[in-house]
C-alpha cells in the first residue's frame, strides 16, 4: 500500500525536514530507537578522520594546546548550554551520567546537611537509584537514604525531611513527563535541592534550567544528542551553587591548575570542578561534531514536530487492526508526554524483534513495553505511517510467534 497523500503532504510542509540529510541512516530503514542510540551525523564522520588521523596521528601531544584538547569538556558543555535553557559557565561534558549523579548527588547532601533522605521515583531509571544505594552504602544511612515512590505520591512526600529531589524528566519506560518547573518550586518551597536527568529530554524539547531554578541536571551525549555509543554524559550545576559545593570525585582535571602538580587539591571556581580525569576526546570530538546539528534549529520545532509525529502515530495505531492488542502506555497529552510511544503487550520482546527483522528499529523495555521513540531531526511522518502498516501486518499474520524471535539477546 502506498502512503496517503495527506501525510506525504505533512514531510512536505516540514520546516525540519531538511534535517535528515545531516544524518547517515541505513536505506530501508526506519530509525525508531534515537532515544536509545542516536544515529551518525554526517559531521562526525569528518571530524573523526581529522582528530584520528591529523590530531593524534601527526599532532601528538602537542594537540592538547594547539587543538584545545584540555578544553574541550567546557567547550562542548558550553554547546549543550543553550539547549537546555543554560546561561554560559554551568554546564560541562564528562563521565556517564552514572558518574555525574554521583558527584551531583553527594555535592547535594552535603549543601543540605540537617536531612539524609533522596527522594526518587520506583520506576526511575536503574542506574539513578542504584547510584543513591551506593552512597547510602558508603556514607552510612545517618547520612544518605533512599526513598522511592510511585509517581502519584511525589507531591505528597515532599516534605522537611528530604534533602535532594532526584527525579527523570522523561521516564524511560512509560514516555511520561513531569512538570519540572512545578516540581522544582515545590521542592524548593520544602527547602529541597533538586537534581533533574535530562536523557530523554535534551535534544528532544525546549528545556528552561535556568528559569526554572533548577539546582543540578545531568543527560545524555548518545540519546537525542547523537554523540555516538559512550558518548560522554553532561552535567550541569546552577551558578549560585558553585561556590559552595565540594564534590568527593576530586580528580586533577577539576583542579585549579592540574599542572602545577601540586599535592593538595584545590577545586577550579566554576562548574569545571566536576571534572574528575583526563576526557575522552575522540568520544567528545564526535560529541561536538554532533552538536553543530542543532546549530540553527529552534527546539520548540523539534517539539511541534514530536508532537505531531506521536499524536499521528497513536491516530494510525487507533485505526489500524491490532489497535485492540495493544495497550497506549503513554499518556495522550501532550504536556504530560515526552518524545516517545510506549505499547504494551504480553510479547512485547518478540513483537520488537519481529519488527527490527523488517527493518522498523524500535526498543524492548522489560517487562512487556516496545518502544517508539520519535526523534523530529530525521524522522518522517511517512516513517510512521509505515511502521504501523509494518506492525499490524506483524500482528494479523501472527510473525512474532516465530521461535526465532522469542530468543533474548544480552542487550534488549
Ligand atoms: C540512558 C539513561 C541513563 C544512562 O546512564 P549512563 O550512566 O550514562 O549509562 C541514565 N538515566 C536515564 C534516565 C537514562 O535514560
Amino acid at each position: 500500500m502506498k502512503c496517503p497523500s495527506d501525510i506525504l503532504a505533512l514531510d512536505a510542509t516540514d520546516p525540519l525536514s531538511d534535517k535528515r540529510k545531516e544524518f547517515s541512516l541505513p536505506h530501508n530503514t526506519i530509525y525508531l530507537d534515537g532515544n536509545s542510540l542516536g544515529p551518525l551525523p554526517n559531521t562526525v564522520n569528518q571530524a573523526l578522520t581529522d582528530v584520528v588521523q591529523q590530531q593524534w596521528g601527526n599532532d601528538l601531544i602537542s594537540s592538547w594546546n594547539k587543538h584545545g584538547w584540555i578544553d574541550l569538556a567546557t567547550r562542548v558543555g558550553e554547546k549543550i548550554a543553550p539547549l537546555i535553557g543554560a546561561a554560559p559557565g554551568q554546564v560541562v561534558s564528562c563521565d556517564s551520567i552514572s558518574i555525574n549523579l554521583f558527584k551531583l548527588l553527594a555535592s547535594a547532601l552535603q549543601l543540605n546537611p540537617q536531612r539524609r533522605v533522596v527522594l526518587s521515583q520506583q520506576d526511575n531509571f536503574p542506574t539513578d537509584l542504584y547510584m543513591v544505594q551506593g552512597l547510602a552504602s558508603l556514607l552510612g544511612s545517618e547520612r544518605c537514604e533512599l526513598v522511592s515512590v510511585y509517581a502519584e505520591d511525589l507531591v505528597a512526600s515532599l516534605d522537611e525531611s528530604v534533602a535532594v529531589l532526584l527525579l527523570t524528566h522523561v521516564n524511560f519506560r512509560n514516555g511520561e513527563r513531569h512538570d519540572m518547573q512545578a516540581l522544582t518550586k515545590l521542592a524548593h518551597d520544602k527547602g529541597i535541592l533538586v537534581i533533574w536527568d535530562l536523557a530523554h529530554s535534551a535534544g528532544a524539547m525546549p528545556l528552561e534550567l535556568d528559569e526554572h531554578q533548577v539546582d543540578f541536571a545531568v543527560g545524555c551525549g548518545y540519546k537525542y544528542l547523537n554523540g555516538g555509543p559512550g558518548s560522554p554524559a553532561f552535567l550541569y550545576v546552577a551558578e549560585r551553587h558553585q561556590r559552595a559545593v565540594d564534590q568527593p570525585l576530586k580528580g586533577w582535571m577539576g583542579h585549579r591548575s592540574p599542572f602545577d602538580f601540586s599535592a593538595d587539591y584545590a577545586g577550579a571556581s566554576g562548574v569545571s570542578q566536576f571534572l574528575a580525569g583526563t576526557p575522552n576526546i575522540l568520544s567528545l570530538v564526535a560529541l561536538d561534531a554532533a552538536l553543530d546539528v542543532f546549530a540553527n534549529v529552534d527546539m520548540q520545532q523539534i517539539r511541534d514536530k514530536s508532537i505531531a509525529l506521536a499524536d499521528l502515530f497513536i491516530k494510525q495505531l487507533k485505526q489500524s487492526s491490532c489497535a485492540d492488542e495493544f495497550k497506549i502506555l503513554s499518556p495522550l497529552e501532550h504536556q504530560h508526554r515526552g518524545s516517545q510511544v510506549a505499547l504494551q503487550h504480553p510479547s512485547a520482546y518478540a513483537i520488537t524483534q519481529a519488527l527490527i527483522a523488517q527493518n522498523v528499529i524500535v526498543d524492548f523495555r522489560a517487562p512487556n513495553v516496545v518502544r517508539f521513540g520519535l526523534t523530529p531531526l530525521y524522522t518522517r511522518y511517512q516513517d510512521i505511517w509505515q511502521s504501523i502498516q509494518v506492525l499490524s501486518e506483524i500482528m494479523r499474520n501472527k510473525r512474532h510467534l516465530a521461535p526465532a524471535y522469542q530468543v533474548r539477546n544480552k542487550v534488549t
